[in-house]
């Protein structure tokens, strides 16, 4: 457990500019030290510019982060460019061996990464330790490993011709990732990009750098060529914007919200750069009449997770108006018994909001819906026995249709729950907004389910579970909630060129 965070003030001794500036270069967290400048071609870089880092838990300082400009951008790019020739003619199993060996280091560091994950962005450390670090070793292994074992299409004829299709390598990714989970999200794309055979730079979230500062000292041990992986912090609007516009990436990948989508689209139509869209959801979770109340409740308290800071959350409850009342009952119960705390203590089930700004966004909705009327009918308010960004679980009860709580992403812990009386209600409310990440269905009868997921419109549905994520499987949202799928060969279509070979059966010599 971190007892406290130690920052020491080192002069950066291998910079590739402003070299005798003092930088702040490491932060130590539970007696690691993580850089807080960026990697770029294998090398520390300090930028002229920092800004602050602090920690959710207690708004304690963490470290003075360099702040990527045009400057950090070109460079990163010209180092990912640079190296690009060399990791593509790697090949799958040269690339796949070095990150492998990466996946084993990850796993080897999980203790470090969840306490540096933790501190810098309020998840639980239980669920870092036990799931989130081992899956960012799984996202590794899984496309490593798909690249040289499961990359193939089943091959066809035309008229005796043969057409041969391969995955190759395309250049330049740029990833850019969000705050609620930096290192998992940022691992669905750095697994499938690296493997295959592009090179990376990866700009993390502003509130977020650590993970993927620490994650970069991996892949130097790792043996991961210099340039391969490059990781740049600093805002979105700025070194963010640097990157999405440059010339020289062929692909742009971006987990984040609908606003900076359209940024990021209208950054790279200038060189028509390929993007893929992980965007937001504001997802159903529909509770039947024929539903195990138990299960539904159960399901629906979860949607609390990582403090609602989860783009898949079923955020509107739609519930049987024949057993909301008992579904409520249930609900609220458990909800009740959720621990609300500093997330490195075994016992919390909710940690703190990411940021100070973010804690004002949330509360900026719970307040607004008050005003208009709505009925809150559990939380609604920061906890008052915490000091700091802990906003408690909120319920609230049959919003009006069409107003902002219902239809806008708070992405914090507050739900909604309205009630339907047919299950063509349902699906209409279900549907209903302009979002199509994510959907929960709670039933008993499966004809019944069957009958409903058909008709919802959503990139992935739980039926009676949730979160329940396998890599092989397509990820993505419909409509505004992204453009896109990410896991199994859907990844590996984006991040590569795909190219068919047609072979002729004639004219062979030999
Ligand atoms: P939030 O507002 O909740 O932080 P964003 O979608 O804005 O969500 O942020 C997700 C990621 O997008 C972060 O890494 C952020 O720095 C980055 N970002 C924000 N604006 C831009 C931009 N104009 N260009 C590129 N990246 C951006």
């Amino acid at each position: 457990m971190i007892t406290q965070v130690v920052v020491s003030f080192e002069a950066a001794t291998n910079v590739m500019r402003n070299k005798g500036v003092a930088q702040m270069s490491f932060v130590e967290v539970a007696g690691v030290k993580v850089d807080t400048r960026h990697y770029i071609g294998g090398q520390r870089v300090a930028s002229e510019l920092t800004y602050t880092n602090t920690s959710p838990i207690d708004n304690s300082f963490l470290g003075e982060i360099s702040r990527g400009s045009k400057t950090e951008a070109d460079l990163a790019v010209a180092a990912a460019k640079k190296a690009f020739p060399a990791w593509a003619a790697l090949g799958a199993a040269g690339r796949g061996a070095l990150l492998l060996k990466l996946a084993e280091l990850v796993e080897a560091n999980i203790e470090p990464l969840s306490q540096i994950e933790t501190m810098d962005n309020g998840s639980l450390l239980r669920s870092h330790r036990r799931g989130v670090m081992p899956r960012v070793a799984m996202n590794i292994r899984f496309f490593a490993e798909w690249a040289m074992n499961n990359l193939h299409h089943e091959a066809f004829e035309t008229r005796g011709h043969s057409n041969n299709i391969s995955w190759d390598p395309s250049g330049v990714a740029v990833l850019i990732t969000p705050w609620n989970a930096p290192l998992m999200l940022a691992t669905w794309k750095i697994g499938p990009a690296l493997a295959s055979g592009d090179t990376v730079v990866l700009k993390p979230a502003e509130w977020t750098p650590l993970s993927a500062s620490f994650f970069a000292d991996l892949t130097k041990q790792a043996g991961i060529p210099d340039g391969v992986f490059n990781v740049v912090f600093g805002f979105g609007r700025e070194v963010g914007a640097d990157l999405t516009a440059h010339p020289d990436i062929s692909r742009i990948s971006f987990t984040g919200s609908v606003p900076t989508a359209k940024v990021i689209a209208h950054a790279a139509a200038d060189n028509l750069t390929p993007c893929s869209f992980e965007l937001g959801g504001k997802s159903p979770l529909l509770v039947f009449e024929d539903a195990d109340l138990d299960l539904a409740a159960e399901l629906a308290v979860e949607q609390y997770d990582n403090a609602g800071q989860v783009c898949l959350s079923g955020t509107r409850l739609l519930v049987h108006e024949n057993v909301a009342d008992a579904f409520e009952e249930k609900f609220r119960e458990r909800a009740s018994k959720l621990k609300q705390g500093d997330p490195r203590d075994p016992e919390t089930d909710i940690g703190p909001q990411i940021h100070k700004v973010h804690f004002d966004r949330i509360k900026g909705f719970v307040d607004r819906a008050r005003a208009e009327g709505q009925s809150i009918v559990m939380g609604g308010e920061p906890n008052a026995e915490l000091d700091g960004l802990y906003f408690k679980p909120t319920l609230v009860r049959n919003p009006a249709a069409g107003s902002e709580i219902v239809t806008a992403e708070v992405f914090g812990p507050v739900l909604c729950m309205q009630s339907f009386s047919s299950d063509a209600e349902a699906i209409a409310m279900a549907n209903g907004t302009e979002f199509g990440l994510a959907a929960v269905v709670v039933s008993g009868n499966r004809a019944h389910a069957d009958s409903i997921t058909k008709e919802l419109v959503a990139g992935t549905i739980w039926v009676n579970c949730f979160f329940v994520r396998d890599l092989r499987a397509p990820f993505g949202g419909s409509k505004k909630s992204g453009v896109g799928r990410e896991g199994g060969n859907w990844s590996f279509d984006f991040y590569a060129d795909v190219k068919n070979t047609v072979v002729s059966p004639n004219g062979w010599k030999e």
